[in-house]
């Protein structure tokens, strides 16, 4: 009689009982020689939802990682029907980069009410992805990029069958051997999901790779899961997560509302589209990320592509890639290639460094202007405080001067009647005069409230969140000023996901707007001009007869910019052309029967 491998094993009940005898022992590593049908061997792990041994199949005498959950789960009030029901569907999950599930079951052969809940998986011999970036702290990006396709692919093949993971970690990715990466404990965060757990221990997902709606407590989704993947890979790359902190609580905060250093400040030499990609992926609005891992792993695997397209340029100024293998690429490639690569290739590290040198953009002056302007007004006013305290009023002319202001009906009146005449009243003689300048101030402070860049700049209602805005304000401009537009407005959109949706944002969330806009038409005019140039390439190619050549520059406009939506137009010429010139079947490689 053989184990089922689809039902949890009870060993009380026969029929699926090991046959080897049981040691009752209580060694604090290896609680017992048998789980189910398995011989312990050693123990492997231990994490936040219990530890994990290597055992033995008793009969087939196939290895297996064996998890054994922490007892006090069973007494969990609807624990075991979601154990089951979580495991079912995770059996029913195979894919090369998912660590394959075999059996689960619980085993009561210990007596009394102490049950003991496991479940066996496929034993990936290797290191935990943890365990790789504390050896070599950082992982280059090109090996990022081929863990994260991968991961990608189990991401793909698990919410296909409707399955998400909702704990996607580095030490849940295995590193077997041959370099395969397998994702491992999917949705088991879900087994755990109980409020009393979660309340106590942290146990439900990671809060380092927690993406901003879970740690709000709602239901993860597939974005939620290409969130975490997004902290991985920045983990990846940088050798840290996104946000750090001491307790999980400020992390899970952070998540939801901070900002982190992009990639590519702490790594320069990464690729500005794994940068992006990266970035997108942290997107705190779920809509804002990839619609899907698949879409996701296609933007990941164009990267090298773009790079070494770029790269086989010889070009030094390039600074998309540090270029090591560039010579090696553009030695491996045929001269036909190799020139036509370098042609498109100026054509787009042109626009690139374009892209990268419009630092004196009109927008940045503008925002620039508005600080300038900040700073006049603000000069202004203590000149104006420092000239009034020179003179002296009595106490009614400055009320009846205040008045007078009030009266005028715009803020810069209003904020001077109440800095040179309203507070001082009141800080010289509180009592006679709060009553009469309490409604004066709250109308002032309405009418500041009203105005988001007032707050922002000059008089911040709440201390903690306008300095934390002001930072990202400051932010969103140097990344203007060294033309990384694509971070300025990922940036800015960050920045309106972090206002309150009330009216006294109203202004400056059309401020924003206003930016976006802007820094969307220069993204959209440089995309233009490196396509213009490539199309232009290609018409002539064309024309002198080179279709070959042309060939290869048209599938290059397709492959690289297929999605985006500045480049509509130039992928649908391309298109059209690659129709009407039907690439010539190859005799050779396709001989007739
Ligand atoms: P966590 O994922 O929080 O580290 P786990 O209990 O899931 O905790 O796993 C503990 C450790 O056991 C992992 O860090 C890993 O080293 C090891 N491990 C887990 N599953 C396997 C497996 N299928 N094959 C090999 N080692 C594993
Ligand atoms: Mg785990």
């Amino acid at each position: 009689m053989s184990t089922d491998r689809t039902t949890p094993v009870e060993p009380t009940e026969g029929g699926t009982v090991p046959v080897t005898p049981r040691e009752h022992e209580s060694s604090s590593s290896v609680p017992h020689k048998q789980i189910g049908p398995y011989t312990i061997e050693h123990k492997i792990g231990a994490g936040g939802m219990g530890t994990v041994y290597l055992g033995t199949h008793v009969e087939t005498g196939e290895q297996a990682a064996v998890k054994v959950l922490p007892s006090m789960l069973a007494r969990e009030p609807g624990f075991v029907a979601r154990f089951n029901r979580e495991i079912d569907a995770l059996k029913k999950l195979s894919h090369p980069n998912v660590v394959q599930l075999y059996e689960s079951g619980v085993d009561n052969s210990s007596g009394g009410d102490l049950s003991i809940y496991y479940y066996a998986m496929e034993y990936v011999e290797g290191e935990t992805l943890t365990s790789r970036i504390k050896r070599t702290k950082r992982i280059p990006w090109r090996e990022t990029i081929d863990i994260a396709v991968q991961i990608c692919a189990a991401l793909k093949s698990a919410h296909n069958a409707g399955v998400i993971h909702r704990d996607l970690k580095p030490s849940n990715l295995l590193l077997a051997r041959d370099g395969t990466v397998k994702l491992t404990d999917f949705g088991v965060a879900q087994v755990f999901a109980t409020n009393k757990l979660t309340l106590t221990g942290g146990v439900i997902g990671t809060a380092e790779y927690m993406a901003p709606e879970q740690a709000e407590g709602k239901r993860a989704n597939k974005q939620s899961d290409l969130y975490a993947l997004g902290a991985v890979m920045y983990v990846m790359i940088t050798g840290r997560p996104p946000f750090t902190g001491k307790a999980a609580i400020d992390i899970a905060t952070k998540q939801k509302t901070g900002l982190f250093d992009s990639p590519r400040m702490i790594v320069p030499e990464i690729p500005y589209w794994l940068d992006e990609v990266i970035c997108k992926c942290l997107e705190k609005k779920p809509d804002d990320r990839y619609p899907d891992a698949y879409v996701l792993s296609r933007r990941l695997e164009e990267i090298p592509r773009k790079v070494d397209l770029a790269s086989a340029s010889n070009t030094a100024t390039f600074e998309i890639d540090a270029p090591p293998d560039a010579e090696t690429l553009a030695a491996d490639a045929t001269p036909g290639e190799r020139e036509v690569g370098a042609t498109l290739m100026r054509d787009l590290m042109r626009a690139q460094l374009e892209q990268e040198k419009t630092p004196t953009s009109t927008v940045a002056q503008l925002l620039d202007s508005v600080w300038v302007l900040a700073g006049l007004l603000l000069l202004l006013i203590v000149g104006g405080v420092v000239w009034f305290s020179q003179t002296q009023l009595t106490d009614q002319e400055k009320f009846d001067a205040g008045e007078a202001l009030m009266q005028k009906g715009d803020r810069a009146s209003m904020r001077k009647a109440r800095d040179e005449y309203f507070k001082p009243l009141v800080e010289e003689d509180a009592e006679t005069w709060e009553p009469k300048v309490a409604d004066y101030l709250r109308q002032i402070e309405l009418a500041e409230e009203s105005r988001g860049f007032d707050r922002l700049s000059l008089r911040p209602l709440n201390q903690q969140s306008s300095s934390e805005i002001a930072r990202i304000i400051r932010r969103a401009r140097r990344e203007r000023e060294i033309g990384e537009l694509s971070r300025a407005l990922q940036t800015l959109r960050s920045l309106k996901t972090l206002l309150p949706e009330t009216d006294v944002y109203l202004d400056f969330r059309l401020e924003i707007d206003e930016r976006i806009d802007e820094i969307n038409r220069e993204l959209t005019t440089n995309s233009r001009e490196v396509l213009n140039q490539a199309v232009e390439r290609a018409e002539s190619m064309t024309e002198a007869g080179q279709i070959e050549d042309a060939r290869y520059v048209w599938l290059s406009i397709v492959d690289l910019y297929d999605t985006d939506p500045h480049a509509t137009e130039a992928v649908a010429q391309a298109k059209q052309w690659l129709e009407e010139h039907p690439a010539p079947a190859s005799s050779e490689t396709e001989p007739d029967e």
